[in-house]
């Protein structure tokens, strides 16, 4: 069976009068990612992970942040975007482990809707999202930055023939 591991990595920096959008879930919180896009930095591990598994370009090559069309859009877009990639291979998502890195606010009460999201988005039930701190340490412990870690892994997709 063939089967693709694929790993990403993204870190914005939070600024006030920002929306906080991770998984697709807007979080209420008084910082948001500062980004070109709506700067869900989840959904950017999670699609540099779906392109590393196919052994493609980072997101940055598909989805350029100078592009005025990617100006606060949705993140789902990319992802959206990058799942034709995925099934035009005949490949489908297995399972995506995520972690998220950020001091506040907890994420507990988000991560079931997060996690619904990101099962909509990949077409797999096998989502895992983790939310955790920094232990106040660095820039992330200070609440200045959202950091996100995200591997997933591609098989053969069995409805369709090779
Ligand atoms: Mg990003």
């Amino acid at each position: 069976m063939t089967m693709r591991v694929g790993i990403g990595f993204d870190i914005h920096r939070l600024v006030k009068g920002r929306p906080l959008i991770l998984g697709a879930v807007k979080i209420p919180s008084p910082k948001g990612a500062l980004a070109h896009s709506d700067g869900d930095a989840l959904l950017h591990a999670l699609c540099d992970a779906l392109l590393g598994a196919m052994g493609e370009r980072d997101m940055g090559t598909y989805f350029p942040d100078k592009d005025p069309e990617y100006q606060n859009a949705p993140s789902s877009l990319f992802i959206r975007e990058t799942m034709k990639k995925v099934r035009a291979k005949k490949l489908c998502v297995l399972n995506a482990d995520a972690v998220i890195v950020i001091e506040k606010p907890k994420l507990q009460p988000f991560i079931d809707a997060i996690r619904r999201e990101i099962s909509k988005l990949l077409s797999t039930k096998n989502v895992s999202v983790k939310a955790k701190t920094h232990e106040k340490l660095g820039d992330i412990g200070r609440g200045n930055a959202v950091s996100c870690m995200a591997v997933v892994c591609l098989g053969k997709n069995a409805s369709r023939k090779a």
